[in-house]
């Protein structure tokens, strides 16, 4: 064993995890972490919904056994998770269409994805220039070759839809692209419905292949309807796709590990062979998946009454978080003044999702942590992490650090 450790190459650690550890080490009472995607509550601890809990504890007081599932989870998981994204009346459900796994929370599904459309000899897959980084890391783990879409413009504070829809068009047919539609991580961006006629003529001509990947359902618009409504015109427009699907932010339960992918294949017997191909690609990886979190998930989804609660909340949060982003944009607003400083914080206001995406604050990310405040040097900030009691000292804090570029 010694011996082979002196093969080990060293690589870089994960960024976010190592704001969390120093963040841990800081003792001051002022500090603050605005670096990960979790959504946090007034109180400094994690939120959680009253729903999700109440599922909880149904199912702790339900079953006594923690029995292994199959590999794909299980049926009315399926269902249920379809039903979410596709709607009761779905036409690809109805046929017996979509192939559905459970997953290892949202990351699990985009790497069986990944892996899925490798098995299909698929060489490269496409990102938006913007691009979480798990996707670019995964895509090169599985010895693809990821590739890059013009989409967020920083001078435009947007995305670039002339640039975007221009690549889509120009890319090689058949290509595959791993897209997110809402609340995009990390530029907070979603793609205006104005444009989607356009990009469903695009995917329909190009036959490209998409993968969805749907990871803050409702933080996009505040509205289940309006995030999946893309999802949903592809699905009248009889375009075939796949949707990768987390439960981590819109449930709250990061560590619960819950996620799905589902594949829209041609009829139910390519179901078969396609859910033969994931379960195997699973097996290799990790086994099955949760039993504990199909169980909730499943809870939550078939209890009416918990469904609707956790969708209102949902719905609320998501509000709230964006009513959080526009009162810190407006006292950067009023704390530059004392700095003389004259950025133009307004464009950021019509971002969506628990980030604000702020390059520039990015170039400040070492100094604010001499002042307790934990960002990633890319310039995305939790913003869900700042309150009432902390705006004004993390705005001020900013402009001064600011000041000194
Ligand atoms: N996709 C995007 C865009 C994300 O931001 C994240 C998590 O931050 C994921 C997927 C992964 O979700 P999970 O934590 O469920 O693995």
């Amino acid at each position: 064993m010694d011996k082979a450790l002196l093969n080990l190459k060293s690589t870089r650690g994960d960024i976010i995890l190592e704001t969390a550890l120093d963040y841990i080490k800081d003792k001051s009472n002022k500090k603050v972490n605005l670096s990960f995607g979790a959504i946090m509550a007034e109180d400094g601890n994690y939120y959680s919904f009253k729903s999700v809990n109440e599922a909880e504890k149904i199912v702790i007081e339900q079953y006594k056994d923690k029995p292994y599932i199959f590999t794909n989870g299980t049926k009315e998981f399926s269902i249920l998770t379809q039903e979410l994204l596709f709607g009761k009346n779905s036409k690809y459900m109805k046929e017996k269409r979509i192939c559905t796994i459970q997953t290892i929370g949202g990351d699990g599904s985009i790497f069986l994805a990944i892996k899925f459309l490798k098995s299909l000899n698929i060489k490269c897959i496409y990102v938006t220039n913007s691009y979480y980084v798990t996707h670019v890391t995964m895509i090169k783990a599985c010895d693809l070759t990821p590739k890059y879409l013009n989409f967020y413009d920083s001078n435009l504070g947007d995305i670039n839809y002339d640039l975007f829809l221009n690549d889509l068009k120009n890319i090689e047919d058949g290509s595959c692209i791993i897209l997110q539609t809402f609340a995009c991580n990390p530029c907070s961006m979603n793609i205006k419905e104005e444009y989607f006629e356009e990009i469903i003529d695009i995917f329909l001509k190009k036959k490209h292949i998409v993968v969805f990947d749907v990871a803050y359902l409702c933080f996009g618009n505040s509205s289940l309807e309006k995030d999946v409504l893309l999802i949903r015109k592809f699905e009248e427009n009889g375009i075939a796709f796949i949707v990768s699907q987390t439960f981590s932010k819109c449930m709250a339960i990061y560590g619960s590990r819950a996620g799905a992918l589902h594949i829209i294949c041609e009829n139910k017997s390519q179901r078969q062979s396609v859910a033969n191909k994931l379960c195997s690609i699973a097996e290799a990886s990790y086994g099955t998946p949760s039993v504990h979190v199909n169980r909730v998930i499943c809870e939550i989804l078939r209890n009416e009454k918990l469904k609707s609660s956790w969708i209102k909340d949902l719905c609320e949060l998501s509000e709230h978080i964006n009513n959080k982003r526009i009162l810190f944009l407006e006292k950067l607003e009023f704390h530059q003044k004392k700095y003389n400083l004259n950025y133009e914080w307004n464009k950021y206001k019509k971002q969506r999702g628990i980030f604000v995406y702020i390059p520039l604050i990015g170039k400040i990310f070492e100094k604010l942590r001499f002042y307790h405040i934990y960002i990633i040097h890319s310039g995305r900030i939790n913003v869900s992490g700042i309150t009432k009691d902390n705006v004004d000292y993390i705005a001020d804090i900013i402009c001064l650090c600011l000041s000194e570029l």
